[in-house]
């Protein structure tokens, strides 16, 4: 029998949430297509604290970091209060994608209970609330999210060097 290793401490990790407009979760997809990476941000440096496709919630609680996916449909009045309730709530917000950033293809609100051709409906989040970073791509690539993430520990919880590193 082998004696179990030394657990070292765990760092305090950032909280991080998906928020989802209207988008088709393929950024979602790209977040969760970092495979074993996805693990080691979830073991080193993030707790997921939100996330829709999870949990039907829809409360945006406190966290660090918003991925925020999708664009907004202005006649989603319950989107445009979680945009804004998201911005209160999160220290970091990122447009996660084309549709977030530049309003992109989305063509329907959330669930396409409402079928809003005309592209005027869909705002990119930048329209309506401040952001920190955008991730442009449709889907951003793996990668790009995962850089992110651990770029935004760095800025929230490393050292003076770290946090240089990270820009801040
Ligand atoms: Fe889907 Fe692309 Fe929009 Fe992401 S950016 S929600 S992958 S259409």
């Amino acid at each position: 029998i082998q004696e179990p290793k030394e657990e070292k401490p765990v760092a305090e990790k950032i909280t991080v949430g998906h928020v989802h407009m209207s988008g088709c979760t393929g950024c979602l997809v790209s977040f969760a297509d970092n495979y074993e990476g996805l693990l080691t941000i979830l073991d080193k440096y993030a707790d997921l604290v939100y996330c829709l496709t999870l949990a039907d919630v829809r409360h945006i609680p406190e966290m660090d970091v918003a991925l925020v996916e999708g664009s907004v449909c202005i006649q989603d009045h319950l989107a445009v209060e979680e945009i804004i309730e998201t911005r209160k709530n999160a220290k970091i917000v990122v447009a996660l994608g084309a549709c977030a950033c530049y309003g992109n293809i989305t063509r329907f609100c959330r669930g396409g209970q409402q079928n809003q051709p005309q592209h005027e409906s869909y705002l990119p989040i930048g329209d309506l609330i401040d952001v920190d970073v955008y991730i442009p791509g449709c889907a951003p690539t793996p990668q790009q999210i995962r850089n992110v993430c651990v770029m935004a520990y760095l800025l929230l919880k490393g050292n003076d060097e770290q946090k240089a590193l990270a820009g801040a």
